[in-house]
């Protein structure tokens, strides 16, 4: 049966406003992929070529998200961390070095059986201030492997899609420059447990992350994911199966916190006979940076007696010189000032 004339009109109206649509959508796009590139194609930070290169990544062939990846890959020598600056961590230590550095480094010798090599993903946790970025530095100081420091904002892109292709640039520089260390501080954020609020982008940005970390293989990919948190119980379930190796950094005891004042008061003047264990016992309940916050206001004392006794006459003071210039060591007191003692409390 003949189709009435003004059917025919019908749909020939229908298909004509289908295409002018589609015209539409497609000079829209181009006018904007013209305006603004999503992703900027930026030059690789110089410093991070050089990191790549002294890893022994010469010449690699990027794309414009790994390009933007690769900035983010810090130069071991602009780390001024090593394992032996941080105090009372050597059990975690001796753990990263035999179940991280080892099969990244030497994946031959981890070979002979499924079950060994380096986990995909390794979580510190703990309160703040108790040296887990420490370690994290450290690591890619003394590792030999390539090591990307990824905040969330550099993988949050609002173009529609833009986010994973940054995710898939991630792995797929970390495969081209292997072994490579992912290192996620606060991943309780950007892999929070995912809520309703979430926004779409940031959902599928979490997504593509699992999916290309779940694609990891032992046998061939040498990269880990390190994150560090101190609210662990934020992290999504899903994130927390992937992180099987699991190191608390916590509240230093009272040996720890010895070995940490040690450390950091290595190169102060102290009185003679000065009685570190007794500090360590006195300071219950002080993190790292709490014990390093201590020293510095003790180590002031001195400083502010000498800047008082010259009363901040600045000929005075600019007359003193270095090779005669020696301030009185610390005594115990100076750790027990008002002032000295004052760090905020911990979580
Ligand atoms: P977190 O990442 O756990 O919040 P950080 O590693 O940033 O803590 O530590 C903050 C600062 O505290 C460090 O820069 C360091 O000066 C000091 N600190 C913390 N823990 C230690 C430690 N175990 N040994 C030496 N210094 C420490």
């Amino acid at each position: 049966m003949a189709l009435s004339s003004s059917v025919k009109r019908a749909l020939f109206d229908a298909a004509l406003f289908t295409a002018s649509q589609i015209a539409l959508y497609y000079t829209i796009r181009w006018v904007l992929d013209s305006v603004a590139s999503p992703v900027e194609k930026k030059e690789v930070k110089q410093k991070s070529l050089e990191a790549l290169e002294s890893l022994g990544h010469k010449d690699l062939k990027l794309d414009e998200y790994e390009s933007q990846i690769a900035s983010e890959v810090i130069h071991p020598d602009d780390i001024d961390v090593r394992f032996v600056d941080i105090g009372g961590l050597e059990p975690i230590i001796e753990s990263l070095r035999e179940s991280v550095i080892f099969p990244l480094r030497f994946p031959h010798l981890f070979q002979s059986s499924s079950l060994l090599g380096a986990p995909k993903g390794v979580l510190l946790f703990g309160p703040p201030g108790c040296g887990k970025t420490m370690m994290a530095k450290a690591l890619a100081k003394e590792s030999g492997a390539t090591f990307i420091n990824i905040a969330a904002s550099v993988l949050t892109n609002k173009w529609y899609g833009e986010s994973n292709k940054l995710v898939a640039g991630l792995f797929s520089l970390a495969r081209k420059a292997q072994p490579a260390i992912v290192f996620i501080d606060e991943i309780d954020s950007f892999l929070r447990e995912r809520t309703k609020g979430d926004h779409e982008v940031t959902g599928m940005m979490k997504a593509e992350f699992m999916t290309l970390w779940d694609g990891l293989t032992s046998s061939t990919d040498r990269i880990l994911v390190l994150g560090a948190t101190n609210r662990p119980t934020d992290i999504d379930s899903a994130i927390l199966r992937r992180m099987p190796k699991r190191f608390a950094v916590g509240l230093p005891d009272v040996d720890q916190r010895e070995k940490i004042l040690t450390l950091m008061l290595r190169n102060t003047d102290l009185v003679p006979g000065f009685n570190l264990r007794l500090l360590a016992e006195q300071s219950v309940g002080l993190s790292g940076s709490d014990l390093k916050e201590l020293c510095r206001n003790a180590a002031m004392l001195p400083m502010r007696e000498l800047l008082r006794e010259s009363h901040g006459d600045p000929e005075k003071l600019a007359g003193i010189q270095t090779e005669d210039f020696k301030l009185r060591p610390l005594s115990m007191t100076d750790f027990f000032q008002r002032e000295a003692t004052s760090p905020l409390p911990v979580d």
